[in-house]
């Protein structure tokens, strides 16, 4: 699941962008309004979270343009201004939830999972993958009907590669899905990850091959049993 937060306060970004991805979602974080619009229409995103007040272009104004472009992406306002008043406004301007910070992240967790889950239609958005099942929503895996027990990171790592099927993807990549752009984190620790979730798969006949000096690529089930 794909989150884009829009959030100028630098740290207060870092923090929630921070626990999200430690949760397994792959964030991305716009720091200006005229980032948020052009990575919005550029984009696939399974909810935004959404500052009003931003450089650049006002939050109520980015809501504006996206719903304008028709665009569903679910979208949940983080704002400091209280008030019926304002409140009202955004929901009218097409907004799906509002909360007013500081916001607790649990309250926050469960609300954006309840709006992804609408967002994907209500249904559990479950992936078959040969033997692995994935529920996307509720970031759940199991292997011929057994829960898997997988990290946040190995989930991120494993939702990613399932994304990408096939293809390659750098080291680099991952290291940013799951970790953000200004973390600092050696190659080593995305093949830890890679490496847990491989001894994992493995057994269930999913493999996750390298390809030296370029990444790693997810092999479709259905070739491997060629
Ligand atoms: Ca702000």
């Amino acid at each position: 699941m794909r989150i884009l937060l829009v959030e100028d306060d630098a740290l207060l970004a870092d923090g929630l962008a921070r626990s999200l991805r430690q949760s397994g979602y792959l964030v991305e974080v716009a720091s200006d309004g005229p980032t948020a619009d052009r990575w919005l229409q550029d984009g696939e995103f399974d909810l935004t979270l959404l500052d009003l007040g931003l450089p650049g272009l006002d939050g109520s104004e980015v809501l504006q343009r996206l719903r304008q472009r028709k665009q569903r992406t679910p979208v949940l306002v983080l704002s400091a201004r209280q008030g019926l008043d304002e409140r009202v406004r955004l929901l009218d301007l097409g907004a799906d939830d509002y909360m007013v910070k500081p916001v607790a992240l649990a309250e926050l967790e469960a609300r954006a999972r309840a709006l992804i889950r609408r967002g994907q239609g209500g249904a559990e958005p479950v992936i078959g993958f040969g033997r692995l099942q994935l529920d996307t929503v509720g970031r759940r895996a199991w292997l011929e009907g057994n829960a898997l027990e997988l990290a946040a990171r190995e989930w991120a790592a494993l939702e990613f590669l399932v994304q990408r099927v096939n293809r390659i993807v750098s080291k680099e990549q991952i290291s940013q899905a799951l970790y953000g752009w200004d973390e600092d984190i050696t190659p080593n620790a995305v093949e830890k990850s890679i490496s847990r979730l491989r001894s994992k798969l493995e057994p269930a006949g999913i493999t996750i091959r390298t390809v030296r000096g370029l990444g790693y690529y997810l092999e479709k089930p259905d070739d491997a049993a060629g």
